[in-house]
């Protein structure tokens, strides 16, 4: 069972910026390694701190291209341009998906666990799940980012979504929780 509980839109945790990581210690390997394992078993290829309950500026990928999973700390774009659109889906709003237009390519500069500066040169999909990821980290769900005619049709999805969690959490029955 993954280790963490992935939160899903309507939690309030999701909205938060998510505060800056003063120390890379043993505690936050342990989360990185957490939250990696609650990636691989959601699937997904991304997860960013907020969507696990952490609020720190932090997220782990693998986009299953052999180079294995990873994970910045305090990333900031610092230079984008371009423009794709790409059907995107979010583990925390779970069976959703839209397509939506970003800039293509993004140059993505943090702190990897060892505390040494990193930076990426990221088009397409790492791109766009860099993008997605530092939404996390700022609150952003990609429901804000439809555009006006993809939020009008999708507000009975998401509503429906959240009712539906609600309607999860509030099962009284003893003894068959999920959890
Ligand atoms: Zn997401």
């Amino acid at each position: 069972m993954a280790p963490y509980e992935i939160r899903v839109i309507g939690d309030p945790v999701l909205k938060q910026t998510a505060a800056k990581v003063d120390d890379i210690d043993g505690k936050l390997v342990r989360i990185v390694d957490g939250m990696i394992e609650t990636m691989y078993a959601a699937p997904g290829l991304g997860l960013a701190a907020p969507q696990v309950g952490i609020q720190k500026q932090l997220f782990v990928w693998d986009l299953q291209d052999g180079a294995g999973p990873k994970a910045i700390v305090n990333p900031r774009i610092v230079e984008s341009d371009g423009e794709w659109a790409y059907e995107e889906g979010c583990l925390s709003v779970p069976g959703l998906s839209w397509e939506i237009v970003r800039p293509n390519h993004v140059h993505v500069v943090g702190v990897d666990l060892d505390g040494n500066d990193v930076e990426y040169e990221a088009s397409e999909l790492e791109g766009r799940m860099f993008q997605h990821e530092l939404d996390h980290l700022n609150g952003v769900l990609l429901v804000e980012r439809l555009d006006e005619d993809q939020a009008k049709a999708a507000k009975r999805q998401v509503r429906d979504l959240m009712l539906g969690f609600g309607a999860e959490r509030r099962d009284p029955s003893p003894g068959l929780s999920l959890r």
